[in-house]
C-alpha cells in the first residue's frame, strides 16, 4: 500500500519549474466552459434521465448565501457586501420558491444525503432563518434518517459566536469550516479581516461541546506581507487548536477582473521564493503535526474522514473541494450556485436583479452549463482518479467506456514523461500511480488530460482565462 504522508525527497526546482496557473479541478470540463446555450430544458432532461435510474443517485444541496458584512480585499466570490438585513429576507423568500420548484422534478427515491451552506457569509442569516430554510427544505425534499445526513456549513468567525455555534448544531448542523486566511495583524489588515484567536477558538470550543463531527479550518498563503516566518505561525497557532482539517488555498492576484484587489499593493505580496518555500515548511509541519495529505492543499488527521477514504481509495472531489461521500447529484440552489446532475453541469444566474427576474417569470434561474460529452465523461474519470486515487487504472476506463487507453492517450501519455522523469509518475503493468512527492503536483498531472486548456485558440492577455496558482 502507497504511504500517503509527503515525502518531501524531491528537487525544490520542482516546484518552481511546475508553478503555473492552472484549473483546481472541482469539476471537469471546469466553470469557463460552461455556455449560455444550454438551457432550462436541457437541465430538466439530465434530471428526468437521472430519476430513471435504476439505483437513482442520493442528492447533495449546495445553497448559495450571498451576503456579507464587510469586504475582504482578497476575495474573488460572489458576493453582496451589506448591512441591510431586509435583502436577506427578500432573498430567502426566492430561495423557498427555488427549492419548491427543484424539488418537483426529483423523484421521491431521491433521498438528499447532504446539505452545504457556502457563500458569502452564510452565517449572515440568524437562526431564525436557519430553522426555516431546514423546514422548508424538509418540507418539500426527501432527508436521509438525521445520523445520514451530513449539514455543513462555512463560518465567519467575526460575526459568529459560541451560542450561534451551539444553536446550529441544535437545528442539525454537524460539519463546520471556519474562514481563518492569516493571524498575522498587518496581513490581516491588509486584507481588511480583522479577526483574533479568541473569536477562531470560540467557535472551535463551542463546535466540539456541541458535537460537530468535523471542524475544518482555511487558510490562505500568498497574502501582502506573508513571511515564511509568520505563516509558520498562523499554521502553528492552527494546529495547538487540533483541528481535522486544514486547507490552504493559493492566493489568485487577479486584480483586472477583481475590483476588491485593486486595494492590495502588488508591491506587498510575498515573492514567488517566499510562496514556494511556505509550501515546503507547510507541507514538512502538517507530516510532523501527523496530519494526513489529502492531496494538493488539503490535509486532515488520520482519524477524520477524508483520511479514512483517501486510504479506502473512496476519496471524492466535487464543487466543495475533496468529499467522502458516495457519487450524489448536486443540486445548486441560490444565486450563482452550480449543479451537477446526470452528465450535465449547470450554473445559476450569478446577479441577483436576473436570479430574482427568473424565479418571477415562473422559470429556473439557470444561466449557462454544458452536457458532457463522451470525452468529456473520459477525462473526467482520468480526473477524478487522479486528483483522489493517486493511480489511473487503465482497464477500468476501458471497460467503463470501451477505449484502449493507450492509445486514446497516446499524446497524453507523450506528454506525461517529463513527469515521469521529474519522479512524480511512475508506470505499471496497466496503470499510472502518482508518487508521493506527485501528489503536490495533482493540477499541474491533471491538467496534461484537459482537452479544453490543451486545444483551445491562443488567447491575448486581457481575455485569457486565469486561473489560481497550481503551486
Ligand atoms: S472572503 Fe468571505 S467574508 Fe470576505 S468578502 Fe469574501 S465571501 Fe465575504
Amino acid at each position: 500500500m502507497r504511504t500517503h504522508v509527503m515525502s518531501l525527497d524531491f528537487d525544490s526546482s520542482l516546484l518552481e519549474k511546475y508553478d503555473t496557473q492552472g484549473p483546481r479541478y472541482t469539476s471537469y470540463p471546469t466553470a469557463p466552459e460552461f455556455a449560455g446555450d444550454f438551457t432550462v430544458q436541457d437541465y430538466v432532461r439530465h434530471v428526468e434521465h437521472s430519476n430513471d435510474e435504476l439505483i437513482p443517485k442520493p442528492l447533495s444541496l449546495y445553497l448559495h448565501i450571498p451576503f456579507c458584512r464587510s469586504l475582504c480585499y482578497y476575495c474573488g466570490c460572489n458576493k453582496i457586501v451589506t448591512q441591510n438585513e431586509a435583502k436577506a429576507e427578500r432573498y430567502l423568500e426566492y430561495l423557498f420558491h427555488e427549492i419548491e420548484m427543484q424539488s418537483k422534478l426529483f423523484a421521491a427515491d431521491r433521498l438528499v444525503t447532504q446539505i452545504h451552506f457556502g457563500g458569502g457569509t452564510p452565517n449572515y442569516l440568524n437562526t431564525e432563518q436557519f430553522r426555516e430554510l431546514l423546514s422548508v427544505i424538509a418540507r418539500h425534499f426527501h432527508l436521509s434518517y438525521p445520523e445520514k445526513l451530513e449539514i455543513s456549513i462555512e463560518i465567519d468567525p467575526r460575526f459568529s459566536s459560541g451560542p450561534q455555534i451551539v444553536e446550529l448544531a441544535n437545528l442539525g448542523f454537524n460539519r463546520i469550516s471556519i474562514g481563518v486566511q492569516d493571524y498575522e495583524e498587518n496581513v490581516q489588515t491588509a486584507i481588511n479581516r480583522i479577526q483574533t484567536r479568541e473569536q477562531v477558538d470560540e467557535v472551535i470550543t463551542a463546535a466540539r461541546s456541541a458535537g460537530i463531527k468535523s471542524i475544518s479550518v482555511d487558510l490562505v498563503a500568498g497574502l501582502p506581507f506573508q513571511t515564511r516566518h509568520s505563516f509558520a505561525d498562523t499554521l502553528k497557532q492552527v494546529v495547538e487548536s487540533k483541528v481535522d482539517r486544514i486547507a490552504i488555498y493559493g492566493f489568485a492576484y487577479l486584480p483586472k477582473r477583481i475590483k476588491a484587489q485593486r486595494m492590495i499593493a502588488e508591491s506587498s505580496l510575498p515573492k514567488r521564493d517566499t510562496r514556494i518555500a511556505i509550501g515546503k515548511d507547510t507541507l514538512e509541519y502538517l507530516k510532523d503535526a501527523g496530519y494526513v495529505h489529502i492531496g494538493m492543499d488539503h490535509f486532515a488527521l488520520p482519524t477524520d474522514s477524508l483520511a479514512v477514504a483517501l486510504k479506502e481509495h473512496n476519496l471524492q472531489r466535487n464543487f466543495q473541494g475533496y468529499a467522502t461521500h458516495a457519487e450524489c447529484d448536486q443540486v445548486g440552489l441560490g444565486v450563482s450556485s452550480i449543479s451537477q446532475v446526470n452528465d450535465s453541469y449547470s450554473q445559476n444566474s450569478s446577479t441577483l436583479t436576473e436570479y430574482y427576474a427568473q424565479l418571477d417569470a415562473g422559470e429556473l434561474p439557470i444561466k449557462r452549463g454544458i452536457s458532457l460529452t463522451e470525452d468529456d465523461l473520459i477525462r473526467a474519470q482520468v480526473i477524478q482518479y487522479i486528483m483522489c486515487q493517486n493511480t489511473v487504472p487503465y482497464h477500468s476506463i476501458e471497460s467503463a467506456y470501451g477505449i484502449n487507453f493507450l492509445s486514446y492517450f497516446k499524446n497524453e501519455l507523450q506528454a506525461l514523461k517529463g513527469f515521469e522523469k521529474d519522479g512524480l509518475i511512475e508506470y505499471g503493468n496497466d496503470e499510472f500511480s502518482i508518487t508521493p512527492a506527485g501528489r503536490f503536483f495533482l493540477r499541474n498531472i491533471a491538467m496534461v488530460f484537459d482537452y479544453y486548456l490543451n486545444n483551445k485558440p491562443p488567447q491575448t492577455e486581457d481575455n485569457v482565462v486565469r486561473f489560481s496558482r497550481t503551486i
